[in-house]
């Protein structure tokens, strides 16, 4: 086979959760782009249908969006009902949503605490479950990918931030666990790792940009959505069939020092 066909989507579908903006929209896009049809999913259905209609305008794919709350097992089953119907199959579930906050672990109040794992790692793990059950029932497998953080090798100074790098090494080990269990069914299971990424909240937080900055190799810079794309195509596509159970960091060299 051609070396790029082996990275092409052609005929692929999936959903990608936290896909209404950030980096889960701009994988959507390129996901599209390079021929899947793509279920958006998001807690946030308006959005989500302003980025599914964008998406399938642009790239002519079915493109559809889907309201799911990923904290809730319930919501991740209708979802899964609900996808199965609109698109029959599934090649590729992306576990992308997540959210962090700044509270300092002395201070932060036990629900703050556990949002962010409830999101975070328990969210991961019910789409990945919902996801895995229909690819174990159409018997031919599938590829699952969860978004992760270099937040689960490191931890991200001066933000106070606990809680999320716990979330984030949970939800690279939970991945290895599944790949574990689930390699029977050739369901691959893997993970990215992305670095500072500029989406609307990390841009917002001006004051933290120039100390990142000065953390990283000399002449390195922060990232953009798009910077992850080619690790998350290369894990939804037959191009890596045998890669299941790793992390794949990309961060701009931040973690090397
Ligand atoms: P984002 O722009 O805030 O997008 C995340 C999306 O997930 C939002 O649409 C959000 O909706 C949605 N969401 C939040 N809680 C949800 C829930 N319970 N169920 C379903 N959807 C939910 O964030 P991002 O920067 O693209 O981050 C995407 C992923 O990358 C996250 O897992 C994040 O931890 C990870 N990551 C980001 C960076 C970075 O520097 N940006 C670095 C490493 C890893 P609402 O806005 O309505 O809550």
């Amino acid at each position: 086979m051609p070396a790029l066909d082996m990275f092409s989507l052609d005929g692929k579908k999936g959903f990608i959760t936290g896909a209404a903006q950030g980096i889960g929209k701009c994988l959507a896009e390129n996901f599209a782009e390079a021929g899947a049809d793509v279920a958006i999913v998001d807690v946030n259905l308006e959005l989500a249908q302003k980025t599914a209609s964008e998406i399938a305008k642009k790239s002519g794919r079915k493109v559809v969006a889907y309201q799911c709350d990923v904290t809730r097992a319930e919501d991740a089953a209708a979802l899964m009902e609900a996808y199965v119907s609109d698109f029959g199959t599934i090649d590729f579930a992306v576990n992308n949503a997540g959210i962090a906050t700044f509270d300092n672990a002395m201070d932060i109040d036990p629900e703050t605490f556990r949002r962010v794992i409830d999101v975070n790692l328990i969210g991961v793990f019910n789409t990945a479950q919902a996801a895995a059950r229909v690819m174990k029932a159409q018997g031919r497998g599938g590829s699952i990918i969860s978004t992760a953080s270099m937040s689960a090798h490191i931890v991200n100074v001066p933000q106070t931030i606990a809680n999320y790098c716990a979330s984030k090494a949970g939800v690279m080990h939970l991945s290895k666990g599944l790949a574990v269990e689930w390699a029977k069914y050739n369901i691959r299971v893997n993970t990215v790792s992305p670095g500072y990424i500029q989406t609307e909240l990390v841009a917002s937080l001006t004051d933290m940009l120039p100390i990142w900055k000065e953390k990283m190799p000399e002449g390195s810079r922060l990232g953009y959505p798009e910077d992850l794309v080619g690790a998350y195509i290369y894990l939804a596509s037959d191009a890596s069939k045998f890669a299941t159970g790793a992390d794949f960091v990309v961060d701009g060299g931040y973690t090397i020092l």
